[in-house]
């Protein structure tokens, strides 16, 4: 089970990290619903607790259902070598392995100094819209003639799934594509743990002239540093020295320099002194053409109106528009059926419904009375005079437009009535608002209004 346990986490965190934090784990006694873990130093236990504590605990309960807690205990080599018969006696098939040595391990994770450009992130794949196109020009200047003045340090900053990543990787590509400039990429996180990693194996010399020999380097969000002094102050002195000898360096984060409170100030002071760039939140136009452009790449037809759907429903950010999409493909291929509007609300359910924005249908049916000027319990009331059924058709469009909600569903919120009528107010709104722009207006306020 163990031997399972191992390897899987091998292949989840990749062989270096593997090596340099998980293979020295040996074996202790299985009691009741407990598996014991030993590690050779607190420092290790600890930090193994907490990246991949929760991880291996389900592992082992994926191997073994008996297993409810996984516990990590500190035990030198001596000592673990010196019980091993009290080990054996709880678990018979126990198998004892020596502990590498510390430093071997490390010098693995040198030779890897910097992560591997995912190769889908390029500029040609980068969609650019309003929100983006400053952060992407900077970004492609940088590729193009890096430590130009000006752009030194490249500090990108903007929200979850915006594209920060994909820049980055776009920028390292295009520079060691030419193969004469060298490129670190790491995200922030990786920078401590091979700090500490070279500390541990008082190794730090190597590691800060690894660092400084590169031609460029990027640090991805760099807000995780917050708190973390020592590595902050080691980067500080690693920034310095690279822009002091005319490297380039590109760092990302969730807010700009300025707000970023809690990374030291004359930190803070450097890394804006270069060129800053936000990306800003997606426009519903970029969502658009973002859409278009991943659903032409998958060769699979996804209809304008599923895209409109899409992009109106998922607004937080990128990743997640794509996912909803790359699901959509997937189901597509694998049940060889076409996209429609109803099987993307189908196959989307979960996703759809966790982003609704919350607006409810009461609330459609109070600011579209309100806008015409009819009581609200005609939103439900039998009256069919044009003065009250268009505004209550407008309401039941919107209904469908801005929540999850079926047109069954819909339907019993408007007096009601039969799904059918759901659809034909659906598609009557739909022609008038394309004859009647002033209509079309109308509606579209509304709908911003209510959308918040
Ligand atoms: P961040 O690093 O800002 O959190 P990422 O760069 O990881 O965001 O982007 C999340 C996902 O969205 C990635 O798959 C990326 O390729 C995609 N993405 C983001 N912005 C764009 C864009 N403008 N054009 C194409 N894909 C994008
Ligand atoms: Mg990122």
């Amino acid at each position: 089970q163990w031997v399972k346990v191992r390897e899987r986490l091998r292949v989840e965190v990749g062989d270096v990290e593997y090596r340099t934090w998980l293979q020295q784990i040996v074996l202790g006694p299985l009691e009741e619903d407990e598996i014991t873990l030993f590690l050779p130093t607190r420092f290790l236990r600890d930090w193994v607790r907490g990246q991949y504590g929760d991880r291996l605990q389900e592992l082992w309960r994926n191997e073994n259902r008996a297993v409810h807690h996984v516990e990590l205990q500190v035990q030198r080599v001596g000592d673990a070598l010196a019980a091993p018969v009290a080990v054996e006696a709880a678990v018979p098939a126990v198998e004892i392995e020596a502990p590498v040595a510390q430093v071997a391990s490390v010098q693995d994770a040198r030779h890897d100094l910097a992560a591997p450009l995912d190769p889908r992130f390029t500029f040609d794949s980068f969609v650019v819209g309003k929100p983006n196109e400053f952060a992407y020009a900077c970004a492609r200047r940088v590729a193009e003639k890096p430590s130009s003045p000006g752009f030194n340090p490249l500090f990108l900053y903007g929200g979850v799934g915006l594209g920060k990543t994909h820049l980055m990787h776009a920028i390292g590509s295009e520079l060691t594509s030419g193969g004469r400039v060298s490129v670190a990429y790491m995200s922030a996180e990786k920078f401590m743990y091979r700090f500490i990693a070279a500390i541990r194996s008082q190794s730090t010399m190597e590691f800060k002239e690894q660092l400084r020999s590169v031609d460029v380097l990027m640090i991805d969000d760099l807000q995780f540093l917050i708190g973390k002094d020592n590595t902050q102050e080691e980067f500080f002195h690693t920034f310095n020295a690279l822009v002091d000898a005319g490297r380039q360096i590109v760092v990302s984060a969730d807010k700009s320099p300025s707000d970023l409170s809690g990374l030291e100030d004359r930190l803070r002071t450097r890394l804006g002194c270069g060129m800053v760039a936000d990306i800003h939140a997606t426009t519903f136009e970029l969502r658009i053409s973002i859409l278009e452009a991943k659903a032409l790449a998958s060769g699979v037809a996804v209809p304008a109106k599923v895209l409109e759907f899409l992009a109106h429903k998922i607004t937080s950010n990128v990743r997640e528009l794509e996912g909803a999409l790359n699901r959509l493909i997937a189901h597509a291929n694998l049940f060889g059926r076409s996209v429609t509007l109803e099987s993307t609300q189908d196959v989307l359910h979960d996703i759809l419904k966790a982003h609704d924005r919350r607006v409810t249908i009461e609330e459609i049916q109070r600011k579209v009375s309100e806008h015409w000027n009819i009581r609200l319990t005609d939103m439900s009331s039998a009256r069919r005079a044009r003065a009250v059924a268009r505004p209550r058709q407008v309401a039941m469009y919107l209904a469908k437009q801005l929540t999850s909600r079926s047109l069954p569903e819909i339907g019993r919120k408007f007096g009601n009535r039969d799904h059918t009528t759901v659809m034909h107010a659906v598609s009557r709104v739909q022609e008038l608002m394309e004859r009647d722009v002033a209509f079309a207006e109308d509606v579209e306020l509304l709908r911003r209004m209510l959308e918040g």
